[in-house]
């Protein structure tokens, strides 16, 4: 039976709130997961399951998934969809109500494993930072997200695109961009396209001497875009203008860019310089 035919006969009613647009698309879901570079030798993690669909391709391809889905009016569509895998767990809970080490310890074991997902467009961000951020497990993340989103996560610098976010993840992982899904793909159709990402995590790609001040100084970089480093590292930090400017000198700067012209390389710079002088 199709799947939008058992979504019918269970009178299952899409919850816009929840961010649910489906792929049903079997070939384009097994190309996702063929380009997510799972093996069978992959425990995969699943945020909202829906109706199984991605879920399937996933367990045809792991060794193991573990699928978390907040909607319990869902639950016995996934136990037909998901019949005849043996590899595959479905977890009916809100995952961004569980520290990730709780999920690791319960779920992979405490060891590396992947996160595949068409991850529900309001909590895209949270989502995502709560892996890349709050994770020493997770290997990488395929996620089908809004295309705006995705243009942003693999945006260069001096980009309108570029931001505190783009940096805060390129900064220990290497992001691509590999499809661009039409709204059309998705069932209902949203009014958003999606693109597929890849986020393969390199947690050693750069040195942060302090990961707090990184933080303070990328928001500073950004804080206003219209006006120079210079005056946000004055504002941010309280220090004057002239040891602004010097920072910028030791690390090969010009006293007028602008902090969206830095890369993710000068940006760790820029923070590592600042605590060296113990400017927090
Ligand atoms: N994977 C399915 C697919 O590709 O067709 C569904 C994707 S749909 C974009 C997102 C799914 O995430 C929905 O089924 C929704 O109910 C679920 N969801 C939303 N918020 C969630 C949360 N906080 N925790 C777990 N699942 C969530």
């Amino acid at each position: 039976m199709q799947i939008k035919d058992i979504l019918k006969q269970h009178n299952f009613r899409f919850n816009k709130q929840f961010g649910q647009n489906f792929l049903t698309d079997e070939q384009l879901l097994d190309e996702i997961v063929q380009l997510s570079g799972i093996t069978k030798e992959d425990v995969v993690l699943e945020i909202g399951a829906g109706a199984g669909t991605l879920t399937g391709s996933i367990c045809r391809a792991a060794k193991r998934v573990v699928a978390f889905e907040i909607d319990r009016n869902l639950q016995s569509i996934l136990a037909i969809t998901l019949a005849n895998y043996n590899n595959c767990e479905v977890v009916m809970a809100d995952v961004m109500k569980q520290e990730v080490s709780a999920i690791e310890k319960q779920y992979t074991d405490n060891k590396p494993y992947k996160v595949v997902a068409n991850i529900p467009y309001y909590i895209t961000t949270p989502l995502i930072m709560k892996f890349v951020e709050g994770s020493d497990k997770v290997a990488s993340l395929t996620l089908t997200i809004q295309k705006e989103v995705a243009q942003r996560l693999c945006a260069k610098e001096n980009t309108k695109d570029y931001g505190a976010i783009t940096v805060a993840v390129q900064v220990v992982a290497d992001v691509s961009l590999i499809k661009v899904l039409d709204r059309t793909l998705f069932y209902p159709v949203p009014n958003v396209d999606s693109a597929v990402i890849n986020i393969k995590m390199n947690r050693n790609k750069h040195n942060i001497d302090d990961i707090k001040l990184f933080g303070k100084t990328t928001r500073c970089a950004f804080a206003m875009r219209r006006k120079t480093l210079v005056n946000n590292l004055v504002n941010t930090f309280g220090i004057d203008r002239v040891v602004a400017e010097n920072i910028l000198a030791d690390i090969d700067l010009p006293s007028n860019i602008r902090g969206e012209s830095l890369s993710v390389e000068k940006m760790v710079e820029l923070s590592n310089v600042l605590a060296s002088k113990n400017i927090r």
